[in-house]
């Protein structure tokens, strides 16, 4: 998939920032900023910059992430992987001042003057240390953090659990966004990713012509329910789904998506040139993902996708 060179996308970091000191208040505990996949699509080397001194330090998937071998000499803050490790030499973390996350005794044992984090196995059957292994992994790679993926609290009881007879205190993380209004999931640290984001992206395009004429139009013979329809250049090979959109500020829906164009419900004052906006002026995250089919997150980053990116002063 390529973006479309008719799509902008506008990202205000201050927005983040400002998310970022919302969440202090919040939370209470230091915040891990995750920042894996590019930022979730909003460049993760600028996102870094603009929150470096607010935040403990960052997450990221791993060592191949954007920026993964610049975000020490741009902020000066230590990265914490939440993949499984891709290199077995501890130097390749080291000189980056990232540490990795480590699933079993041997990983801990390879890693362990990289000072790992030991990624402890609490519900999601993937990529994580076996609770039984969870003593004499953090023993052999002398693991000064270990982390769990929580979706709920009991999984945060097990990463506690798990950890209890740990052989030295341990920093442990379990909340990522969706956990962070729970006190009892803050732990020593939190990991939010969507929660820094919110609000900062704003996805538009342009009507390239309006139609007035009710349908049936398209591939699928679709009928427009306002008797007419507006056309934009980006289509599902960018990353557009049906779901809706904004027209002239108005509510309105992106009907038929094909390879590079789509139709879109349109009012009959609007014209060709009126401004199209796919995410963002209170089109949030959520809803869009609700009409594409999985989480925000997902949402969020395919928006990101669609077009070429510009921070907003
Ligand atoms: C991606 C990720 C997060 C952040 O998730 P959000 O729901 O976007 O806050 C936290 N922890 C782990 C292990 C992750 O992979």
């Amino acid at each position: 998939m390529r973006f479309s060179p008719h799509v902008s996308v506008r990202v205000d970091l201050a927005r983040v920032r400002r998310n970022v000191l919302a969440l202090r208040q919040v939370v209470g505990v230091p915040i891990l900023a995750v920042i894996k996949a590019d930022a979730y699509g909003l460049g993760a080397a600028g996102v870094a910059c603009r929150i470096k001194d607010k935040v403990s330090g960052f997450c990221l998937f791993s060592l191949h992430d954007q920026a993964a071998d610049q975000l020490w000499r741009l902020t000066s803050k230590p990265v914490y992987l939440l993949g499984p490790p891709t290199s077995r030499n501890a130097d390749d973390y080291l000189s980056l001042h990232i540490h990795p996350a480590v699933v079993d005794i041997e990983q801990a044992r390879a890693l362990k003057a990289a000072q790992p984090t030991l990624c402890v196995e609490t519900g999601m059957h993937r990529l994580a240390c076996r609770p039984e292994d969870v003593r004499a992994a953090l023993v052999a790679g002398d693991c000064p953090a270990a982390f769990t993926h929580a979706v709920g609290l009991k999984q945060v009881d097990r990463l506690l659990a798990a950890t209890a007879e740990a052989p030295k205190p341990l920093i442990r993380h379990a909340a990522g966004s969706s956990l962070l209004k729970e006190p009892a999931a803050r732990l020593d640290a939190v990991r939010p990713g969507l929660a820094l984001y919110r609000g900062a992206v704003r996805v538009s395009t342009r009507l390239i012509e309006v139609h007035h004429q009710a349908g049936p139009a398209g591939y699928t013979g679709f009928i427009s329910p306002t008797g007419c329809h507006g056309i934009i250049l980006a289509g599902y090979s960018n990353g557009l789904r049906r779901g809706p959109c904004m027209v002239g500020g108005r509510q309105a829906t992106v009907l038929e998506v094909g390879m590079q164009t789509a139709y879109v419900s349109v009012d009959p004052r609007d014209k060709a040139g009126d401004e199209v906006v796919i995410l963002g002026d209170g089109l949030t995250e959520d809803s869009l993902a609700e009409a594409w089919g999985g989480p925000p997150q997902m949402a969020l980053v395919q928006a990101c996708s669609m077009g070429r990116r510009q921070y907003v002063s």
